[in-house]
């Protein structure tokens, strides 16, 4: 059967990657020259690699771990030492770490906060600890409960200290949706949380060993075209196009270049689009429906990614940091994380700005020179006297990148399977439990293959494997 899929980001190449496994044929349509989507990375002049943004992978992703491992290329994750790292604000150009020993979970994670005494005092532990109680012993129900809280008001209902929520819980917000603790669900912190405390390697963090798109991406490309199916970049999806019936009759892509358009039919449709472009694509029939109403309750949040080089090494932490500044996410040396961009004697750092909503609008220029300055914060020694000097820098703006976690959303995130019955959507921003996140696409793009597969099996199925797949969970059906 022939499945035509809008967008290659993660969630549709793996859409389509699961869908060959099961007997079909997808043919892949990307509207950039580059597949990918928000792990997409080019090359520049000098043939350095420069990416939409810096990607870890946890422990606690099971199905983007099982497809490296089906793709043969398990040896490109980097696996990082078992910690988290802090900036100190207070004591600038010094860290604070959270190691995770060599013990069962959720053991290994409270030893690490035990142990830590920079970050958080004796009574603080004990009031996060029994915060946070509830969370670990009353399932994702309770977490799935917490939507209609911001983290904040969460923190404050458990009786957690403002203080606490400063030294922590801002850095980790802004590293899972680029927001602060008073703008983002419950729901995000707690369900990262838990799965952090309750698998012993949950939160161990891996780098790939160089560009998404040339280590990933490539792999999944190859992967699907060898077994039958397409991948078409500079192809985008322009209207959804109907039947009297609501059903679809096929994606037409517009024609660049002064080239016609072109109509695509398939037996199965799915969007693999961000949730912003197929809101305003959404076909007149079906705008009435709650199902694509619930749509608007859902829009991309803006990031900005940066990447600097230095003349000189900066730092030797081979590791994701939490930088801890108003300004800025997390940030690690890449010559120090990433195999493909090691470089024994210089520094290149990758850094996300967040929230970026403020920052989205304004010059590469000016966005350079506000992170310049908080670099002098976090590495004092190279900021004083001689001066580290930048070599070159990318920034690469996002002004809607993974749906904005606000209370409420929840409820707005759609299921993989539509109320149109040959139409299926796949993203992170869908309904599965691991939130706008590389592993949450690659779920997403499972969770629809198998939706497929299952209303359409393959003539040549018996002999096929179904995916395995980590259940979606979802206030309705949890
Ligand atoms: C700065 C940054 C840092 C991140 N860090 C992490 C991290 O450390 N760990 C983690 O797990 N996740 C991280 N993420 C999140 C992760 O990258 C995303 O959740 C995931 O890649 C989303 O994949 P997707 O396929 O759902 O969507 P996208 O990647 O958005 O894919 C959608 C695709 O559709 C294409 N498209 C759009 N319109 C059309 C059209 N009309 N026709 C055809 N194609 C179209 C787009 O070009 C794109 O390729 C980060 C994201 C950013 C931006």
């Amino acid at each position: 059967m022939r499945v035509a899929i809008a967008g290659a980001g993660l969630a549709g190449l793996s859409c389509a990657k699961y869908l060959t496994d099961a007997g079909h044929t997808p043919v892949v349509l990307e509207s950039r020259d580059v597949v990918g989507g928000l792990v997409a990375a080019w090359q520049d002049a000098d043939g350095d690699w420069y990416e939409t943004g810096l990607h870890v992978f946890f422990g606690a992703y099971p199905n983007i771990l099982q497809l490296f491992k089906e793709l043969g290329i398990e040896d490109r994750l980097q696996w990082k030492q078992h910690t988290m790292i802090f900036n100190q604000p207070e004591k600038p150009g010094t860290y604070s770490r959270f190691d995770f020993p060599d013990l069962p979970a959720p053991l290994n994670g409270i030893v690490a906060i035990l142990r830590n005494n920079d970050m958080l005092s004796w009574s603080e532990k004990i009031q996060l600890a029994k915060g946070l109680v509830p969370a670990m012993l009353r399932g994702q129900q309770y977490v799935e409960n917490t939507d209609k809280y911001t983290f904040s008001e969460w923190l404050k209902h458990q009786g957690v200290s403002e203080e606490v929520q400063q030294d922590i819980f801002i850095a980790a917000s802004k590293s899972l949706n680029f927001i602060n603790p008073d703008e983002i669900s419950a729901v995000v912190l707690l369900t990262a949380l838990r799965a952090f405390l309750q698998e012993k390697n949950g939160s161990k963090m891996a780098f790939l060993d160089g560009s998404p798109t040339e280590r990933l991406c490539s792999p999944l490309v190859d992967y699907i075209t060898a077994r039958g199916g397409e991948v078409r970049s500079n192809a985008p999806l322009k209207e959804i196009l109907t039947n009297g019936d609501g059903t679809v009759r096929g994606f037409l892509i517009r024609g660049l270049n002064g080239a016609e358009d072109e109509v695509l039919t398939a037996d199965a449709y799915v969007s693999a689009i961000p949730v912003d472009p197929l809101k305003v694509m959404l076909p007149k029939a079906w705008q009435q429906m709650e199902f694509f109403q619930k749509l608007e309750g859902l829009e991309g949040v803006p990031v900005i990614n940066l990447q600097l080089w230095f003349d000189r090494k900066l730092t030797e932490i081979d590791q994701l940091l939490f930088s801890r500044s108003s300004l800025l996410s997390v940030y690690a040396d890449m010559s120090n994380t990433c195999r493909g961009y090691a470089n024994p004697d210089q520094s290149m750092l990758e850094l996300v700005l967040a929230p970026a909503k403020d920052w989205i609008t304004k010059s590469d220029e000016e966005i350079l020179q506000v992170t310049l300055s908080e670099l002098k914060k976090l590495f004092p020694m190279h900021f004083g006297e001689n001066p580290a000097k930048l070599l070159k820098y990318h920034v690469v703006k996002t002004p809607r990148s993974v749906y904005k976690a606000v209370p409420g959303c929840q409820q707005c995130r759609p299921s993989q399977k539509t109320p149109i019955a040959n139409f299926y959507l796949a993203g992170s921003y869908t309904m599965q439990r691991f939130l706008g996140s590389m592993e949450g696409a690659v779920l997403s793009g499972k969770l629809t293959a198998q939706a497929i597969a299952e209303a359409h099996p393959a003539a040549n199925s018996s002999s096929l494997q179904m995916p395995t797949v980590q259940p979606a969970t979802n206030a309705a059906t949890a």
